[in-house]
């Protein structure tokens, strides 16, 4: 009966529903369309291929319009069939990725304000902050109020009082169209054996997944350019997922010179202008080349040929609210239902990926060396047992004199160490008391560089209070430990005259100030880097000889199923930052267990070895990807409704052979925003329907009004 639809409505706690169609009207699924319910009208989407038997009552309603939304093409509504089901999503969650910020995309008009020379009548701290964030800024009011961290009511006043002025947007211009010969380099033989291995597969068409698998300065980017090149000759369209939006704009360079035009870029940090028209030209097919984050996974592509997952082994590429997802995972079955080649590229491929290719799922293509003849660094351990910094320093005599030495050669240095702020721990040298979160089971982290104690959980801040909140007495508080700011204290007072450059998330807020921090380094404005994660990730500086990792052993105390992998990827990652142009490269790893397996085998250069004992563990412990693994987080604020949900899941849960239930017991991190936590822990046999047992499970139980349960698939921090 095609006279009635059947509709995804985006509302949480609602199924599909089903409507007449408009009259004189026929719809197709993939349609945006707005549709009654109860007094209201609530957008959806029509949908095909959902079970269950069609309305036949009377009164069946009709749906009220149609929106001017793009189709959601039949592989991306598969691609959000298998998400919902497979990471226990509702189809509505799913498809508030696809369709962004709707509102947005609806609106007729778009006017974008920016400072027009006025002063205001009446400075508040609100607007301060404003006038100095939106400095040649121009967007949307709620463009503005997101980019100055205000809320849109101090944009709007600012707006009354002339400060910001109205302009007209142009209809958004694209990039022209990237030309695949423009400027191809000549490839090593590896690169090329790798690269006509992607453009074959490429120009057949199908569903094709790779690993490309190349060590750090391999030219593994030059390298999936060929496949990009191939998907454009074939007239279809490529998208490069990046793991940090901060490192758009490096990229995006380096891609435009070799395509001679920009690709479309697609993150949160784009104004409501850009994104319309970044959505429209990659729902008509005028935008074929498109780096992005994760959510560009959930764009209405007309033709996708190819996905690149750069530097697939991130952790970052794993969602932790909302729908939880995996973007690797996503990416391979995305290409999947578009019949695609997808291409995971990493120096450090996670044990999942890898166990796919030793499986002959994904194909495997190996880049062994550096390009161009340069050498791997050499990698050597400080033993702080034996030479330790003295107190109240971090950085022992042998990092200290090799960066001296760095320094005198005129070549750069980069320092890390994981853990932004100034000190992990504010502790009361009176009575022992540490300065903890209000809403969470965690310390505040001192931040000197705003003067604030901060939580890396929630967010919440607070200033260093003058005396002890416990104890009362005043001018105890001491930080304990470093964080990066700690660091750069350090090196600024034992190396005066170098120029520092802090890369944290704190600094580092935009692909704006990323390019400026990349054309500053370039320059050799800055002799020393101090930085978080955020430096490990796909820079490439050629002076930088020097790479002094401040506490190896930092990532392996959390205990978690992936700690030692994710450390062996951090470390090999920001050891390969160093030397990898022609000037040799030198890494010293700060630790108190030299002799750790993980330590040996990074000193020599061993990946093969870490990785096979690791893989061997989670085989022999059923572990992912050897076995299914879920978490189930039930929360309330009030603590005793979240262990009493907690206890009737467990009590309620499947008996069946291959699968065991564990916990409850409380999550790591036991409250949370002010959610007390506890967690369950599901592991299965491969071969066990998990997603269709979970999903029995929770609707047996009735939990109280307060509680929470999130089901976190393939979970990472659990
Ligand atoms: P990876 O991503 O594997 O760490 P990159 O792709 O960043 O390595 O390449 C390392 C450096 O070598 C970059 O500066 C890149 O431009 C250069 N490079 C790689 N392959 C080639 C090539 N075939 N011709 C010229 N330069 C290349
Ligand atoms: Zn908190």
């Amino acid at each position: 009966m095609a006279e009635q639809v059947r509709v995804v409505v985006m509302q949480a706690g609602l199924g599909p529903l089903d409507y007449a169609m408009p009259a004189g009207q026929s719809l197709e699924a993939g349609q945006a369309v707005l549709v009654p319910l109860g007094p209201r009208q609530i957008m959806g989407v029509v949908w095909d291929g959902l079970e269950g038997p069609a309305f036949t009552g009377k009164g069946l309603r009709a749906v009220a319009g149609v929106l001017p939304l793009p189709l959601v093409p039949e592989p991306l509504r598969r691609l959000c069939d298998w998400v919902a089901d497979y990471y226990l999503a509702s189809l509505a969650g799913v498809l508030r990725m696809v369709l962004p910020s709707v509102a947005a995309l609806g609106e007729r008009q778009i006017v974008e304000y920016r400072l027009s020379g006025t002063q205001p009548p009446r400075l508040t701290p609100e607007r301060s902050k404003a006038l100095a964030a939106l400095e040649g800024r121009a967007g949307t009011v709620r463009d503005l109020a997101r980019a100055a961290d205000v809320s849109e009511a101090v944009i709007r006043g600012l707006v009354n009082v002339g400060v910001l002025a109205a302009e007209t947007v142009p209809a958004g211009q694209l990039p022209a169209p990237p030309d695949p010969d423009f400027a191809p380099p000549a490839l090593e033989p590896a690169q090329a054996d790798a690269a006509r291995a992607l453009t074959e597969a490429v120009a057949a068409g199908g569903f094709a997944p790779f690993l490309l698998e190349g060590v750090t300065g391999s030219g593994k980017t030059e390298v999936y350019a060929e496949a990009i090149a191939a998907a454009l000759r074939a007239g279809g369209q490529a998208l490069v997922l990046l793991p940090e939006i901060a490192l758009t704009a490096a990229f995006t360079a380096r891609l435009a010179a070799r395509f001679g035009s920009p690709p479309v870029a697609w993150h949160s940090d784009l104004k409501t202008s850009e994104r319309r028209a970044a959505y429209a030209a990659i729902a008509d097919g005028r935008a074929r080349l498109v780096v992005g984050a994760r959510s560009a996974l959930f764009l209405p592509f007309k033709d996708l040929r190819l996905t690149i997952v750069d530097e697939a082994h991130e952790t970052s590429f794993k969602q932790e609210d909302g729908v939880h997802y995996h973007a690797r995972d996503v990416a391979v079955m995305r290409a999947q239902f578009e019949g695609a080649t997808v291409v995971l590229a990493s120096a450090t491929p996670a044990i999942e990926t890898r166990v796919q290719a030793e499986r002959g799922t994904y194909r495997h293509l190996l880049l062994p060396a550096r390009f161009g003849g340069a050498a791997m660094p050499d990698i050597s351990a400080v033993d702080l047992r034996k030479t330790p910094p003295v107190r109240g320093r971090w950085i022992a005599p042998p990092l200290a004199a090799a960066i001296s030495e760095t320094l005198a050669r005129g070549e750069q240095v980069l320092l890390f160490l994981n853990r932004r702020g100034y000190a992990p721990l504010t502790l009361c040298r009176a009575c022992g008391e540490k300065i903890n979160c209000p809403n969470c089971t965690a310390w505040m982290v001192e931040h000197r560089l705003t003067r604030r104690l901060a939580c890396h959980h929630c967010g919440h801040e607070m200033t260093v209070p003058p005396a002890c909140p416990s104890c009362g007495e005043p001018d105890t508080l001491v930080a304990c430990g470093p964080g990066v700011e700690r660091i750069a204290e350090e090196v600024a007072a034992t190396w005066g005259a170098a120029r520092i450059a802090l890369v944290t998330s704190d600094t580092i807020t935009s692909p704006a100030r990323a390019a400026a921090l990349v054309a500053a380094v370039e320059g050799r404005e800055i002799d020393i880097l101090i930085g978080t994660q955020l430096v490990t990730k796909g820079f490439h500086f050629p002076e930088l000889t020097l790479v002094g990792v401040i506490d190896a052993d930092l990532g392996l105390s959390g205990g978690d199923l992936r700690a030692s992998e994710r450390t062996f990827a951090q470390i090999a990652q920001v050891a390969g930052r160093a030397g990898r142009s022609a000037k040799p490269g030198r890494v010293l790893l700060q630790t108190h267990q030299p002799e750790a397996r993980l330590m040996q085998a990074l000193i020599h250069g061993d990946a093969a070895a870490f990785y096979a004992h690791e893989t061997a563990t989670r085989r022999d412990l059923t572990l992912p990807p050897f076995g299914r693994l879920a978490a189930l987080i039930v929360s309330s604020e009030k603590e005793p409704e979240a262990r009493a949900a907690a206890q009737a899941l467990a009590e309620a849960a499947p008996a069946r052979t291959g699968l065991q239930v564990l916990g409850p017991a409380p999550a790591p991190l036991a409250m949370l925003r002010g959610r007390h936590r506890f967690r369950l822990l599901v592991t299965a046999r491969r071969t066990v329907p998990l997603s269709a047992i979970l999903r029995d499970w929770l609707v047996r139980v009735p939990l109280g009004n307060s509680v929470r349960v999130v089901v976190d698939v393939d979970p990472y921090s659990f």
